[in-house]
């Protein structure tokens, strides 16, 4: 008998669930709450998709379990997302490591889905938002035009990250009244800001730097505003700095503003310059090393010291000058809101599910993507995540 399956949510998990599935000659509906799916998807990669990553292993996610995360990405690794596109007609290049349709629009991945979805026979039902679920001898999914009903089920409704019309996030509702547990929901790739004295002074400037929160340390063009301290690198160290704040903790990001000089040659460069004819302030000499406006910043921190003459600071000085551009203590009181956020950590409880995405608590029920207590740094890891465990849930529901 065929088996009759529903996916909640036509974003990149739910998408690749119900090929998968389909595939496997199973009956699937797809029920997506927007007018269309798979809208976020469009967003992603500044519209150009970066839809996974060669380098890729447990360590480029957060989660509680580890292991499952592990298992997870080998079952379903970067060679076998790009080959099951370019099965699907779509070609891919890499800028580096990471992943991206060789169209370089996020709207050919969302397309190249949708065709293998109707390809397949898949019924998408848009503009139904699936508000609870009942489960008898089969799965009831109530939603805002009607119930439906099914053999299995997978929820796939992914986070409120950057969704601006949040209604309550039913899936996580659906997952609470089966009995699942659902780590707290933060924001995470989001800007951190502080009110340090120094933010409108620096705002508009973008540097290279390298920013550190605990073991974790990135380099690159780092945005300075007048909230506090945004671009990729921040993202890639807001994990555990959004979670540190959330816990009420004190929380300092160090940035190193000058991370291709060590220490000694910075202070070298300053001794030198006692020895030139130079009448300048300090501040005036790092005018050489960086915008106008990060120097008014740092001096902001030690306007004394910033205002000596080169000629007349001893070594000591130079030091505190260096320390404070190499090891800048910025600290972080608050981070953007889910809205600003690109994902969020926390969510379903891994350990809840079987390696098939199973839930061990409801048989027939499974779930995938970002709905899962698992969250990825930039680069295409998140939605490789999206689309691994879609891929997995949807081949199993549909056995
Ligand atoms: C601006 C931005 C840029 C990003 N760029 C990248 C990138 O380049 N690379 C990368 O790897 N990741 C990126 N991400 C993260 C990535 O988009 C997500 O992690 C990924 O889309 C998650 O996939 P998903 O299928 O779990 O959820 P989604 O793609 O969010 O899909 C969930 C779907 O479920 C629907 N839905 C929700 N609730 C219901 C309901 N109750 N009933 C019916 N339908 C429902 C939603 O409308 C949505 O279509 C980016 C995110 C943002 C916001």
């Amino acid at each position: 008998m065929t088996k009759r399956l529903i996916v909640v949510g036509g974003g990149a998990a739910g998408m690749m669930a119900a090929v998968a599935a389909a595939e496997n000659h199973a009956d699937v509906t797809v029920l997506e709450k927007k007018e269309q799916p798979g809208k976020k998807l469009l967003k992603t990669g500044n519209g150009k998709c970066n839809y996974s990553n060669f380098y890729l292993t447990e360590r480029n996610y957060h989660g509680h379990d580890v292991d499952f995360i592990a298992r997870t990405v080998r079952r379903f690794h970067t060679e076998d997302l790009v080959r099951f596109f370019e099965s699907a007609g779509m070609l891919s290049f890499a800028r580096e490591t990471c992943l991206y349709p060789s169209s370089e629009r996020a709207e050919t991945v969302v397309g190249v889905l949708r065709s293998r979805m109707e390809a397949l026979g898949v019924r998408v039902i848009t503009n139904t938002n699936v508000t609870s679920v009942r489960k008898g001898d089969r799965f009831f999914v109530e939603t805002s035009s009607g119930v439906y009903e099914a053999d299995s089920l997978i929820l796939a409704t992914g986070s409120e990250a950057s969704v601006k019309d949040r209604d309550p996030y039913s899936a996580y509702g659906i997952l609470k009244s089966f009995g699942h547990h659902i780590y707290p929901l933060l924001p995470s790739l989001v800007p951190l800001y502080g009110r340090n004295g120094v933010e409108e002074y620096w705002d508009g400037v973008r540097i290279q730097a390298t920013v550190s929160f605990g073991s974790a340390k990135e380099t690159g063009e780092l945005q300075l505003t007048a909230e506090g301290i945004s671009g990729i690198p921040v993202f890639q160290i807001s994990h555990d700095a959004v979670l540190s704040v959330a816990e009420g903790k004190k929380t300092f990001i160090l940035i190193d503003f000058l991370p291709h000089y060590d220490r000694d040659s910075l202070i070298g460069f300053l001794r030198e310059a006692r020895f030139g004819d130079t009448q300048r302030e300090i501040r005036d000499y790092l005018l050489g090393w960086f915008p106008k406006k990060l120097v008014f910043a740092l001096s902001r921190i030690n306007d004394d010291l910033y205002r000596k003459h080169v000629k007349v600071a001893v070594y000591e000085d130079f030091e505190a000058v260096v320390d404070g551009i190499k090891r800048f203590p910025y600290e972080v009181t608050a981070y953007g809101s889910v809205e600003k956020a690109q994902v969020m950590q926390g969510g379903l409880d891994t350990a809840e599910l079987t390696d098939s995405l199973e839930s061990r608590i409801v048989p027939g029920l499974f779930a995938a993507g970002e709905l899962l207590d698992v969250d990825g740094e930039c680069g295409g890891y998140n939605l490789h995540f999206a689309f691994a465990t879609g891929r997995i849930a949807g081949e199993a529901a549909s056995k």
